[in-house]
């Protein structure tokens, strides 16, 4: 079965074409486009590549599209996509404005082009559908309640990706085979004990905490919406709800002017004084610039605030996981997150934390409680197993 699964962002065309045959999974090809101006062209070209590259004979070979989508007005999970579906991420255009348009735009492009094909959708909300309630909710009045104002979580796909991976590594196989099976049968596959207690921290272009028990997302930090959390490169993260109508008045903004700031300015770009690769922002630290220094300070703290929050939640820890850019690459991050937990039984080894650049790698001392982990992510890969499911499990 080949399966695409095309990455659409405001001005990119990025895809990954899986094969599944008999257990096995293959990359048979990737590429992208940047500084897309004609999209329909785009699709056409990434098509016309794949075949000319000989991973398909003809587009009717390919099982199904899969899209990474954000979020949706009362749709979750991974499912088909229908003009209804289409119509509830416009719902929520506001919430995720660099994303749902240009998803949008793509997978009706897509549907023209392929009509018979079926394209569907791994929401990356879908991973904490099964949250306790009070992870969920934000203690606004019921009306708003009712009107959608609640937490969803994002990066299902990535801390789905580590739930299985970390039960993996840890041999855990009934584990993992629950996160595998999740959307097929909401987490009902059984699982024997001791409980897995896992805390994943996505760290990278837009940053995540998330805590996972025995394979199920118990929360996560983003909140609604993809700006909330912790810092992100750009994006503001936490934010006191009054804050913003106190800056619009004091300092004269619209709101959608506050928005803009609060989504391009904002995060380690704001609090660095206008720097928003943590690359860039670590070399002028080191070279004594405290507003540098203060957003890797900040970006640490946070972490570990939200670290602490599902440490708590999960009656411990089995471990903790670092993955996405900055969480499989920056040793000073991982180092400065890690640092004084002893207490908790946390200890990481500086030689192997300082060892490992994106590859899977146990970073903790040998006597460590809680093992500290470096695991690659693949967001495509776990939105191809999930259309490759949803395909088998449901029919086109
Ligand atoms: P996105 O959320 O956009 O997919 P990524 O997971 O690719 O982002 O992470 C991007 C972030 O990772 C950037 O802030 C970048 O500076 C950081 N990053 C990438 N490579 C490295 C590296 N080798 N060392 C430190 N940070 C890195």
């Amino acid at each position: 079965m080949k399966i695409l699964v095309a990455n659409l962002g405001s001005t990119s065309l990025k895809w990954r074409l899986y094969e599944f045959a008999g257990g096995a999974e293959r990359l048979l090809h990737k590429g992208g486009f940047e500084r897309v101006t004609d999209y329909a062209q785009a699709v056409g070209d990434c098509l016309a590549q794949i075949t000319a590259a000989g991973a398909i004979q003809s587009e009717a070979e390919l099982a199904g599209v899969g899209f990474k989508t954000v979020v949706a007005r009362g749709v979750n999970g991974c499912v088909r996509l229908t003009e209804e579906v289409l119509g509830a991420m416009e719902a929520y255009n506001g919430l995720a404005p660099a994303h749902n348009p240009p998803y949008i735009t793509g997978i009706r492009l897509f549907a023209r082009r392929m009509p018979a094909t079926p394209l569907v959708a791994l929401f990356e909300t879908a991973f904490y559908q099964w949250a306790p309630e009070a992870a969920q909710r934000y203690a606004v009045p019921a009306d708003w309640h009712a009107a959608g104002i609640r937490r969803f979580g994002f990066h299902g796909a990535s801390h789905k990706y580590i739930a299985e991976r970390s039960a993996e590594l840890l041999g855990r196989e009934d584990v993992a085979e629950r996160t595998r099976r999740l959307y097929l049968d909401d987490g009902q596959s059984p699982v024997r004990t001791p409980e897995l207690r896992v805390i994943s921290c996505h760290l990278g272009g837009s940053s995540s905490v998330t805590g996972i028990l025995n394979g199920i997302g118990i929360g996560n930090s983003l909140g609604m919406s993809p700006q909330s959390g912790l810092p992100h490169n750009n994006r503001v993260g936490d934010l006191d709800a009054f804050a913003l109508g106190y800056a619009m008045r004091t300092l004269g903004l619209s709101l959608d002017d506050a928005e803009k700031l609060l989504c391009r300015e904002s995060g380690l770009k704001g609090l660095s004084g206008g720097l928003n690769d943590i690359r860039d922002i670590s070399t002028r630290a080191a070279a004594g610039d405290a507003p540098a220094q203060l957003a890797l300070d900040f970006l640490a703290h946070e972490t570990r605030r939200w670290i602490g929050s599902y440490f708590l939640q999960l009656n411990g820890a089995d471990a903790l996981v670092f993955t996405a850019g900055i969480g499989e690459n920056h040793v000073g991050m991982r180092s400065a997150i890690c640092a004084r937990l002893e207490n908790l039984g946390l200890e990481l080894d500086p030689a192997l934390n300082a060892a490992v650049q994106a590859r899977e790698a146990v970073i903790s001392t040998a006597s460590s409680r809680v093992k500290v982990m470096v695991i690659p992510t693949n967001e495509e890969l776990v939105v191809a197993r999930e259309v490759k499911r949803h395909l088998e499990a449901r029919g086109n």
